[in-house]
C-alpha cells in the first residue's frame, strides 16, 4: 500500500489506531479457520465518522476492507485474501442504550456477547443467541455470521434477535435499516439481508437488538447413551414431541474423551451424551419439560440421567461443552483440530444417520472426526483432527469434507447452520445455492460496485480452498 494512503488513513484514525508492522499484519491475517493471508494495514476506528471516511478513501482507491470482530470465525471470514485494510471493530464497543420497557438494547458492533449479557443482567434481560464463543465474539461478527448457539433451539438464531442496524456502505454512506419495533412490514428487509452477509455488503456500526427476560428457573440434565444413533433418535423425538428444551446438545465419544483428557472433567466414558436444559418463569413448567425430555431419552435407552437446578452444577456440566473446541486440539499428540466441514444443519430425522456417517467418512479417509453440536436446533458440528504438517492429510481432509457435504446436501441438509461460509465451506455452498449465485452477485454489485468489502468470500470464493489459499500450518513440501 502506498505511503500516501497510509498517511491519509493515519490522519483518519490517529497514530495509535493504525498498525503496519509485519507481526500485526500477520496476526490479523488469520482467524479461527485454517487460512491465512497478510493484511496491508490494520485500523481500529472508534467512531462511525471514521468508518465512513475509511470507506470513502478505500472505495476511491479500490482497496479491500475486511471488517473484523474477534476473529473467531471458523471458515476464513476475516482473512484478507488480497491484503488491504483489516478493520478491527473492537474499539467501537459501547452499549449505547438499554431500554427494558421496550425490551431492546442499542450497541456498537464491537461489544462482546458476554459483556452485553453481563450489562443486561441487572435489568432482568438477556440477548439469547449464546454461541459457545460468547466470551470473545462481538455483536457485529454474530450478526454478520448469523451466529446461533446453545439456546437457539428455544430462542432462535441472531437473525431472530435483530431489530435494526446502522450500516456504513462501501461508498461511505450511512444507512438506517430495520426499526425499533418488534414488527415492521415496509418493503425490502435490508436489515435481514445484512444478517449473514459476512462483511461483504456493509460495515455494521450500530445494532438494535431484541431482548428476552432471563428465566427464573433453569434446570440442566445429562443422559448417557451406549449407541450414538440412539442419542440422535432421542434428539429427533424430543423436538417432534413438542417438548421445549432451551438447550439440547450432543457430544460423541471423541468429544467426551477430548474434554476429559484436557480438563479432567470426569464426563462419562460412553458413546454419546446429551446435555439438555429447560427454562421458564414457573418451576412446575420447567419440571414438566425436563421430565418429558428425560422420558424420551430413556425410551431411546438413555441411562444414568442426572438433572440439577443448581447454578454451580449447571456451569460444571456445561463447561466441558463450552471448552470443547480448545480441548479437541489435545485429543491426539501431533494432531490439530481444524475447522473444516465444521458445521451443517440436517433434518432432525437424519440426525442419527449423520452422526454415524461422520465417523464412517473419517475412518475411510485416515482422519479423526467428531460429531457434536446444538443438535436441538438441527446443528451438527464436526471438526477434523489430523496432522496438519502432512501434505497427504490435507488431501484426506479435502476428500472427507467433500463426502460429508455431498451427503448432507443429498439428505436435504444445508452447508452451514451457524458458522457461515467464507472460504472453506464455499465449494459445497456454491453447489447448494447454484440457482441463486447470480442473484447474490447482483445484490453484491448494488451494495458494493467496486467489490472492496471482504472480496473473494461466499459466491466469489475459490473452488479449491487447499491450493487457492495459504494454510496457517507448516505443511511439508
Ligand atoms: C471456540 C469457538 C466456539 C464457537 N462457537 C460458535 C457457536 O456456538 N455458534 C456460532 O454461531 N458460532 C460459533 N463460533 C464461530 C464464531 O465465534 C461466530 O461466528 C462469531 O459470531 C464470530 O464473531 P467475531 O466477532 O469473532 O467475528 P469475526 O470472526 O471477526 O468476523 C466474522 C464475519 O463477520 C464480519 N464482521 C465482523 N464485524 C463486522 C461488522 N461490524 N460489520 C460487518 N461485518 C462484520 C467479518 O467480516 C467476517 O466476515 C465459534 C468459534 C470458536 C472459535
Amino acid at each position: 500500500m502506498k505511503q500516501e494512503i497510509i498517511d491519509k488513513l493515519k490522519a483518519i484514525v490517529g497514530e495509535e489506531n493504525i498498525r503496519t508492522d509485519p507481526a500485526d499484519r500477520y496476526i490479523y491475517g488469520s482467524d479461527s479457520s485454517v487460512h491465512v493471508a497478510n493484511a496491508d494495514v490494520v485500523l481500529r476506528p472508534r467512531t462511525t465518522e471514521q468508518v465512513q471516511a475509511i470507506a470513502r478513501l478505500a472505495n476511491a482507491e479500490k482497496i479491500p476492507i475486511i471488517p473484523r470482530g474477534a476473529g473467531s470465525g471458523m471458515s476464513g471470514h476475516a482473512v484478507p485474501i488480497d491484503g488491504g485494510i483489516v478493520l478491527d471493530m473492537k474499539r467501537m464497543n459501547k452499549i449505547l442504550e438499554i431500554r427494558p420497557e421496550d425490551t431492546l438494547v442499542k450497541v456498537q458492533p464491537g461489544v462482546v456477547d458476554d459483556d452485553l449479557n453481563r450489562a443486561l443482567k441487572p435489568y432482568g434481560f438477556m440477548f439469547p443467541p449464546a454461541p459457545a464463543s460468547s466470551r470473545i465474539a462481538t455483536i457485529g461478527g454474530e450478526i454478520a455470521n448469523n451466529a446461533s448457539g446453545i439456546r437457539s433451539v428455544k430462542y432462535g438464531a441472531t437473525r431472530d434477535s435483530v431489530l435494526g442496524m446502522k450500516v456504513v456502505l462501501a461508498n461511505g454512506d450511512l444507512v438506517n435499516l430495520g426499526a425499533n419495533t418488534r414488527v415492521e412490514a415496509s418493503g425490502y428487509q435490508l436489515d435481514r439481508l445484512m444478517v449473514g452477509s459476512e462483511g461483504t455488503l456493509g460495515i455494521i456500526v450500530e445494532a438494535t437488538l431484541k431482548l428476552v427476560p432471563i428465566p427464573k428457573y433453569r434446570c440442566i440434565g445429562i443422559a448417557k447413551f451406549d449407541k450414538l444413533e440412539e442419542a440422535g433418535e432421542a434428539i429427533c423425538d424430543v423436538i417432534s414431541s413438542g417438548a421445549q428444551p432451551s438447550m439440547l446438545e450432543l457430544m460423541d465419544n471423541i468429544a467426551i474423551t477430548a474434554v476429559n483428557n484436557t480438563l479432567d472433567m470426569g464426563l462419562p466414558d460412553v458413546e454419546a451424551i446429551l446435555l439438555f436444559e429447560a427454562d421458564g418463569m414457573v418451576k412446575e413448567a420447567v419440571d414438566f419439560e425436563m421430565e418429558r425430555i428425560k422420558a424420551i431419552c430413556e425410551k431411546h435407552n438413555g441411562f444414568g440421567i442426572e438433572m440439577s437446578y443448581d447454578a454451580k452444577e449447571r456451569a460444571r456440566i456445561y463447561a466441558g461443552r463450552k471448552k470443547l473446541f480448545a480441548s479437541l486440539s489435545r485429543y491426539k499428540e501431533g494432531y490439530a483440530c481444524t475447522s473444516l466441514a465444521d458445521d451443517m444443519a440436517v433434518p432432525y430425522s437424519k440426525m442419527a444417520e449423520t452422526a454415524r456417517k461422520i465417523h464412517d467418512v473419517a475412518d475411510k479417509n485416515n482422519i479423526i472426526m467428531t460429531a457434536y453440536g446444538h443438535c436441538g436446533s438441527g446443528v451438527m458440528h464436526t471438526k477434523i483432527l489430523m496432522d496438519p504438517t502432512k501434505k497427504e492429510q490435507w488431501e484426506d481432509a479435502r476428500r472427507a469434507v467433500e463426502e460429508i457435504y455431498d451427503y448432507v446436501r443429498s439428505i436435504g441438509g444445508t452447508t452451514s447452520a451457524e458458522h457461515g461460509i467464507a472460504l472453506s465451506k464455499a465449494p459445497s455452498w456454491k453447489k447448494e445455492k447454484a440457482d441463486q449465485l447470480d442473484l447474490m452477485r447482483a445484490v453484491k454489485k448494488a451494495f458494493d460496485p467496486n467489490n472492496i468489502l471482504n472480496p473473494h468470500k461466499l459466491m466469489d470464493a475459490p473452488d479449491d480452498w487447499v491450493t487457492a489459499t495459504k494454510l496457517r500450518y507448516p505443511v511439508e513440501k
